[in-house]
């Protein structure tokens, strides 16, 4: 079968098929490296490793660019608070990323490429719509002209026509001869960092940054875009626009997005401050493994909500995982092989792949392996399972992990490695895994504080520990009762003792 994506140019899921042999030509909007990422960003960043992985799966070859986001409001800003040049301050959070992705076993794209290495190619572009009556300057600045681009809107499909001329509907704090216009350049403010261009001094808008690095690497056309679903307007509109103003060729043919990861009904984003980057987990004791577990189980075209309840269930599932493929290497079974479980093994595969073939479902592909996993487990349980049956269920694991990429156990190595726990950490979390405890709870060693939110905790995990305090009340352990009431407070989770029992409510 072949795979199917949707399309959010054409609102279908189609069949994918490279447009040139079978290289795919791939862009995905990395971060703005002005501080860490989160992992809602980290929800979009596991999403594109899984399409990635999987076109590698089919047999593509990948050309694949991820830029970093290197020069805008916020990053100035931001070095400027920190008294550093920008590009000594978002050195520090691009290898920050770097670090991140290696824990989430995010597969390096071809070519990593930062905004101020390409300014060249921005100026050059820019210049284009100048000449082809796409774009004009204003106080220094140089502006896309909407009005002269007539397919404007056909990603978003939403009329902008009603927008008037000259309205000034945002905070943008240069001029613009129509509200949809959008800025190209920016001229350099007193303090800013700015490069000299034929515009005069200053630093390109974020929409250019993406058309500009994106065509440099793979052609005026190509295969797929990518990123969350709030860049779909404006970002991918405008680069859509200006990519397609000048070139006169389709811009991309299929474009993917994710879902948001949320809290309390809530995108987890930094302007809301509801959100925890890959260290504020660690620092938890989480495994990076569960964390792409967790990001990478619910399809992207669905929210997924973030709770810590959640990535506790991904670690117990990975260990789930990894304890039957330890099962198969190391457990002694009698000879021979068994037609039923090669039949399930092969079963399993095939339904993992329909489900990816199919928009990239990784529920369904996630169920159909703890299917298999389940089945393996029974018939080992019950003497059915053959010395010979282990091939066939090692091969389905070992295809889905291509994929999924949380099998491998080196989390602590890694962690290690980074400096993100200390030595004596990993000596402790090895002789509880070897206990076959959970190993959470390891110690930090990068002094990174957890960040400042409150638990979000589940309805399940908060009937969990009212079900425990209403059986310490019955034995009399009040202290024990009081503790948990502090705890789910402090979790934001309110109790109220009633005749009929303990009601609860979120704060
Ligand atoms: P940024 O660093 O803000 O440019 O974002 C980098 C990527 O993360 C983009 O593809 C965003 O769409 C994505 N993103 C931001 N917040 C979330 C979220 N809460 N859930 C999923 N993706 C997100
Ligand atoms: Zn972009």
């Amino acid at each position: 079968m072949s795979l199917r994506l949707y399309n959010t140019l054409t609102r279908q899921v189609d069949e994918f098929q490279p447009l040139e042999g079978n290289t795919v030509r791939m862009y995905t909007c990395g971060p703005t490296v002005y501080d860490y990422a989160h992992i809602g960003n980290y929800r979009t960043f596991v999403f594109q490793d899984i399409l990635r992985r999987y076109l590698e799966y089919k047999g593509f070859q990948l050309r694949h660019v991820v830029n970093l986001t290197d020069v805008d409001d916020n990053t100035i800003r931001k070095s400027q608070a920190a008294g550093m040049p920008l590009r000594a301050y978002t050195d520090k959070y691009s290898a920050a990323f770097q670090i991140d992705r290696q824990l989430l076993n995010l597969e390096d794209p071809e070519f990593l490429v930062r905004a101020t290495e390409h300014i060249g190619e921005m100026v050059k572009l820019i210049q284009t719509l100048v000449d082809r009556g796409y774009a004009y300057a204003s106080d220094g600045s140089v502006y896309f002209k909407v009005a002269a681009f007539p397919h404007y809107g056909q990603l978003t499909q939403i009329d902008l026509s009603g927008a008037r001329a000259g309205a000034r509907v945002d905070t943008d704090k240069y001029d613009k001869n129509d509200v949809r216009d959008f800025v190209l350049w920016k001229a350099a403010k007193p303090g800013e960092p700015f490069w000299e261009t034929p515009f005069g001094p200053g630093r390109p808008g974020w929409h250019i940054e993406c058309s500009a690095m994106s065509m440099q690497y793979l052609g005026e056309t190509f295969d797929i875009h990518s990123g969350g679903s709030d860049l779909i307007f404006p970002h991918h509109e405008n680069e859509i626009a200006q990519s397609e103003a000048a070139t006169g060729k389709t811009f991309v043919k299929v474009w993917v997005h994710s879902e948001h990861l949320i809290v309390n009904g809530e995108k987890m984003s930094k302007s809301l401050g509801n959100f925890y980057t890959l260290r504020d987990l660690i620092a938890r004791g989480y495994k990076p493994s569960a964390v792409r577990y967790l990001l990478a189980s619910v399809p992207h075209r669905k929210p997924l909500n973030f709770t810590f309840d959640g990535v506790h269930q991904a670690q117990q599932s990975i260990d789930r995982l990894r304890n039957f493929r330890f099962r198969l290497t190391k457990e002694s079974f009698p000879a021979g092989t068994s037609t039923v479980l090669q039949a399930h093994a092969q079963e399993a595969r095939q339904k993992f792949e329909a489900a990816l073939d199919d928009n990239l479902n990784s529920a369904e592909a996630l169920g159909a392996i703890f299917d298999m996993v389940r089945d393996g487990n029974t018939a080992m349980d019950h003497g059915d399972f053959r010395d010979g049956d282990r091939g066939a269920f090692l091969d389905t694991l070992e295809r889905w992990d291509r994929v999924f990429a949380v099998l491998d156990d080196n989390d602590h190595a890694k962690l290690l490695k980074f400096g993100l726990i200390k030595p004596s950490a990993v000596a402790a979390a090895d002789s509880a895994a070897e206990a076959g405890k959970d190993a959470m709870g390891l110690e930090v060693g990068n002094g990174q504080p957890a960040s400042m939110l409150v638990e979000t905790l589940s309805d399940e995990a908060i009937e969990k520990l009212l079900a425990e305090r209403t059986g310490a009340r019955g034995h009399g352990n009040y202290a024990r009762s009081d503790e948990i009431r502090a705890s789910l407070l402090n979790a934001g989770v309110i109790l109220e003792d009633t005749k009929a029992g303990t009601r609860w409510k979120r704060k």
